[in-house]
C-alpha cells in the first residue's frame, strides 16, 4: 500500500507538517493525525485577549479543512510509541503502523519546578501556557480581582515557549487593569536575570504602566520562590506576600509522548537540522517547542517553519520528490499598549550540529508611533496568514 506518516499533535508543528504532506504529495502518502481537542486554541495571540485586543472564539481553529484536504484527522491521545514494530498506539485502544512518524506535542511542565505548584493546582494558580480554558480561567481571575489588588507572576527558567510571552503577558494585563483597576499592581518573580526584549519591554512599561510592575530578576532573589495555592500567597526571597491572582509558569519540558517515545535527552529531543529527524531514530520526526531547535526559539512561527523543512524531507523519502536545502525563519511579535508593537526575528540554515542563525533584527528602542503601530499591524497579518498555512 501506500507509505503511512502518522503525526502525533495538531498544533503549529504538526498541523502545517500533516496539512503539507497531504497537499504537496496528492495521495501519494497515507496522513494520519492524531490530536485529542476538537478546536484548537492559538497560546499566540492569548496575550491579546488578557489585554481585551481579541475574543476567545478568534483563537480557536477546526479540523474539518485538513479532513477535506486528505488528512485522516483522529481525535484521540497517542500513549505509546513501538520504535521496532514500527507502531503507535493511542488512548482509545488502537495501534496504527507508520513509514515516518511526526511528533510535535508541544510541551510539559518539569515536576516540581516551582516549590507548592503542581497541576492539582492549576486551577487556583493558573499557567495559561496552554491555550483554551487556562486562558479563559486566568482572565476570570484578572477581572475578578479587587480594587488595587495584587497580580503575581513566577516566570519561567531558559528554555521555554515563547521566550517574550510571558513580558507581553504582563504587558497585556496591565493594559487591562490601568483601566480597570488603575491602583492593582503587578509582581514578578523570574528566575531570569535578563528576557527576550527587555529594553523595550522595560521602555514601554516606564512609558505606558509607570509605578505598576514590579519585575524581580535574578539578582534580586526572583529566583528563589515558592507559592502556597490554598493561602494565595507567594514567597520571593523569604518575603511572603498575599495575592489576588498567581500565574505560574513553570519550568518546562518536551510533551510527554517525546519522552515516551525515547528521543528525547530528557528534556527535549536532539534534532538533525537538515530534516527535523531526531538523533535517536531516522525514521522519528520532532517538530517545534518539544525539539532543541539550536538557535530557534521555541515560537508558533518556528514550529510551522520546521514543519515545512520537514515535510518537503518526508515526502522526499517517502516518494522521492525533491528536497531543498533548509531553510528557516522566525519572527515573535508583542504587543505593549494599544497599538505599540515590537518583533524579534532572524533567519537560519541547517549546519551539521544545529539550526544555526544566519540573520537577525529587533525594533529599536524610542520608535515612533508608525512604526509601532505598523509592527502591530504586521503580526496580526501573521496571525491570519500561520493559522491558515496550518488548518487551511
Ligand atoms: P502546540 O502548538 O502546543 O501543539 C501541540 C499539540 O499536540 C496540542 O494540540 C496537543 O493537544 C497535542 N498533543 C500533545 N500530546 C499529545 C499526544 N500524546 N497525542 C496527541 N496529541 C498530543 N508563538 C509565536 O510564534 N508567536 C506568538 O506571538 C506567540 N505567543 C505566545 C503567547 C503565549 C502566552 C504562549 C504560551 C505561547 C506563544 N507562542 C507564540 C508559542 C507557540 O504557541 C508555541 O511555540 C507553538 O504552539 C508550538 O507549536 P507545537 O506544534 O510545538 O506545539
Amino acid at each position: 500500500g501506500k507509505p503511512r506518516v502518522i503525526v502525533v499533535g495538531g498544533g503549529a508543528g504538526g498541523a502545517t507538517a500533516a496539512r503539507y504532506i497531504a497537499k504537496d504529495s496528492k495521495g501519494a502518502i497515507d496522513v494520519v493525525l492524531i490530536e485529542p481537542t476538537r478546536t484548537y486554541y492559538t497560546c499566540f495571540f492569548s496575550n491579546l485577549y488578557l489585554g481585551g485586543f481579541k475574543e476567545m472564539d478568534e483563537l480557536g481553529h477546526s479540523y474539518g479543512n485538513l479532513a477535506a484536504a486528505g488528512v485522516n484527522v483522529v481525535h484521540d491521545w497517542a500513549t505509546g510509541v513501538d520504535r521496532d514494530a514500527k507502531t503507535v498506539s493511542l488512548a482509545g485502544g488502537a495501534t496504527l503502523a507508520y513509514d515516518k512518524l511526526i511528533l510535535s506535542p508541544g510541551i510539559d511542565f518539569v515536576d516540581g519546578a516551582v516549590e507548592g505548584w503542581d497541576l492539582a493546582a492549576q486551577n487556583a494558580m493558573p499557567h495559561a501556557y496552554k491555550g483554551g480554558s487556562q486562558t479563559e480561567l486566568l482572565k476570570a481571575q484578572i477581572m475578578a480581582m479587587p480594587e488595587g489588588g495584587t497580580f503575581a507572576m513566577v516566570a519561567p527558567p531558559n528554555p521555554y515557549r515563547c521566550p517574550p510571552g510571558p513580558y507581553e503577558r504582563v504587558s497585556m494585563v496591565a493594559h487591562y487593569l490601568k483601566a480597570n483597576n488603575p491602583t492593582a499592581k503587578i509582581i514578578v518573580a523570574d528566575p531570569k536575570g535578563k528576557f527576550s526584549k527587555m529594553g523595550l519591554f522595560q521602555e514601554g512599561w516606564g512609558n505606558h504602566y509607570a509605578g505598576m510592575i514590579d519585575w524581580i530578576g535574578a539578582d534580586f532573589g526572583g529566583g528563589n520562590v515558592s507559592v502556597d495555592p490554598a493561602a494565595m500567597t507567594v514567597t520571593i526571597d523569604g518575603e511572603e506576600t498575599k495575592v489576588d491572582v498567581c500565574n505560574v509558569i513553570p519550568a518546562m519540558k518536551a510533551g510527554r509522548i517525546a519522552e515516551l517515545a525515547g528521543v528525547t535527552d530528557g528534556n527535549w529531543a536532539p534534532v538533525n537540522a537538515a530534516d527535523m529527524s531526531t538523533k535517536a531514530d531516522a525514521d522519528i520526526y520532532v517538530l517545534g517547542d518539544a525539539s532543541q531547535q539550536g538557535d530557534m526559539p521555541k515560537s508558533g512561527f518556528s514550529a510551522n517553519s520546521q514543519a515545512k523543512v520537514c515535510a518537503m524531507a518526508v515526502r522526499g523519502a517517502l516518494t522521492g520528490s525533491k528536497v531543498f536545502p533548509a531553510k528557516f525563519s522566525n519572527t515573535c511579535w508583542s504587543l505593549i499598549d494599544t497599538n505599540d508593537g515590537v518583533k524579534v526575528g532572524a533567519t537560519y540554515e541547517a549546519t551539521d550540529e544545529k539550526i544555526a542563525k544566519v540573520d537577525g533584527f529587533i525594533s529599536q528602542t524610542g520608535e515612533d508611533s508608525a512604526t509601532r503601530k505598523a509592527t502591530y499591524e504586521e503580526s496580526e497579518g501573521w496571525y491570519a496568514g500561520i493559522t491558515s498555512d496550518m488548518f487551511g
